[in-house]
């Protein structure tokens, strides 16, 4: 069992059965517990943790549609609602098993329920392990704008058991991978080129590399967790990432980290053209992600609503377009503001996909 503070609230790494999750239980032995999962964390993950721990026989399980796009206010209402119908009072639990958009809004539902009512995670998916369930953002998108509406909440704790990702898909599996290429990327030149490797074999995933991948993150958190500097470093890829996910949200349905994967590559293609990356670094970098995750194809009306989509990014000032750069594999700044026409560029390039740095 491997112990992590994070800001104030410890991350538990190893089987939940050998984790102080028994303990956490008996805790509140006379209060109300409540469940929140999606379809795949019903079917896949819930029975597991109701069969193993008696102390949530009588939990009450809110089972809500998977998929980002069901990561919205009217899900959030019908949640706040259910917990109302079960008289859920503030010093009961409420447990969020499942990825990144159960414990994104588990944890938003919780942060604003009654002004707040204690919840833990327990990241199902691998993007959840290494990224989602810590730090203590927590939030629900609103239409195509990502995690528009939210606030900072820590969970009591956080649990992570590999043993969840074992019915994980595939292509989710990979997302995840994306997560920690981007810790490699912006801090780790080592962790980058190992877990690049690492997906060549993804199902084989080194324990060693999520827990360093998210020790990456905690530490970030732990120096900045309500994101005035330092912390912004977190959002490399992201920009551009989250553009493509909302945009596609309905049609591709990419998962987020392949959107983020292709962002992180358009992000450090960004880089060289303002000067701070070399190409050489920027072709490691293409090369490598892009044999795991392919480019959306961009239609120029694709183009016009994404970039128009940027405006609203979270870490942008007003009337101002702010981005993560990377000046080497390993090094990232923040708070680069870019010109909107550059990011048009980005786009063309990436739609002709002619790999022309001059
Ligand atoms: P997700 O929660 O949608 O999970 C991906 C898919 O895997 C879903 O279909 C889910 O049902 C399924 N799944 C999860 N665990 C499973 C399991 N063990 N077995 C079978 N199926 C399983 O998405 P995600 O990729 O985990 O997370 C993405 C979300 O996280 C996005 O909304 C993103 O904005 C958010 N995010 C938040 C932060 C943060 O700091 N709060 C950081 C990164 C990403």
């Amino acid at each position: 069992m491997k112990y992590i503070d994070a800001v104030d609230y410890k991350l538990e790494i190893g089987s939940l059965e050998d984790s102080s999750f028994s303990q956490l239980l008996e805790s509140y032995v006379n209060r109300k517990k409540v469940i929140i999962v999606d379809d795949n964390t019903h079917e896949h993950c819930l029975p597991y943790l109701i069969t193993t721990f008696d102390e949530l026989s009588e939990a009450e399980v809110i089972l809500l549609p998977e998929g980002e796009e069901n990561k919205q206010m009217s899900i959030a209402f019908s949640i706040w609602e259910a917990l109302t119908d079960y008289a859920i009072s503030r010093n009961d639990l409420i447990i969020n098993l499942g990825g990144g958009v159960i414990t994104d809004m588990g944890g938003f539902i919780a942060a604003c329920y009654k002004r707040g009512c204690d919840f833990i995670n327990i990241p199902t998916s691998l993007l959840g392990m290494v990224d989602a369930s810590i730090g203590g953002k927590t939030g629900i998108n609103l239409g195509h704008f990502k995690n528009q509406i939210g606030v900072f909440s820590n969970p009591k704790t956080v649990y992570i058991d590999s043993i969840f990702l074992t019915t994980l898909p595939d292509e989710e599996m990979k997302s995840g991978y994306a997560e920690m290429l981007k810790h490699g990327l912006i801090s780790n030149h080592d962790l980058f080129f190992a877990i690049i490797e690492q997906l060549e074999n993804f199902r084989e995933l080194d324990l060693e590399f999520l827990s360093l991948s998210l020790s990456i993150k905690n530490e970030v958190v732990k120096n900045d967790p309500f994101e005035k500097g330092l912390r912004k470093i977190l959002n490399f890829g992201h920009t551009i990432g989250h553009v493509i996910e909302g945009h596609y949200m309905e049609t591709l349905n990419l998962s987020h980290g392949h959107a983020v994967a292709v962002g992180m590559v358009m992000e450090a293609f960004l880089s060289v053209k303002v000067g701070k990356l070399s190409k050489k670094e920027y072709e490691k970098i293409q090369s490598n992600i892009l044999k795991h995750f392919s480019v959306p194809r961009f239609s120029d009306d694709d183009i016009k609503s994404m970039t128009g989509m940027l405006i609203n990014d979270k870490k942008n000032d007003t009337g101002v377009i702010k981005c993560c750069l990377l000046s080497a594999i390993g090094k990232c700044s923040f708070d680069n503001i870019i010109p909107e026409g550059r990011f048009t560029e980005t786009f063309m390039h990436f739609k002709n996909l002619q790999i022309n740095l001059n």
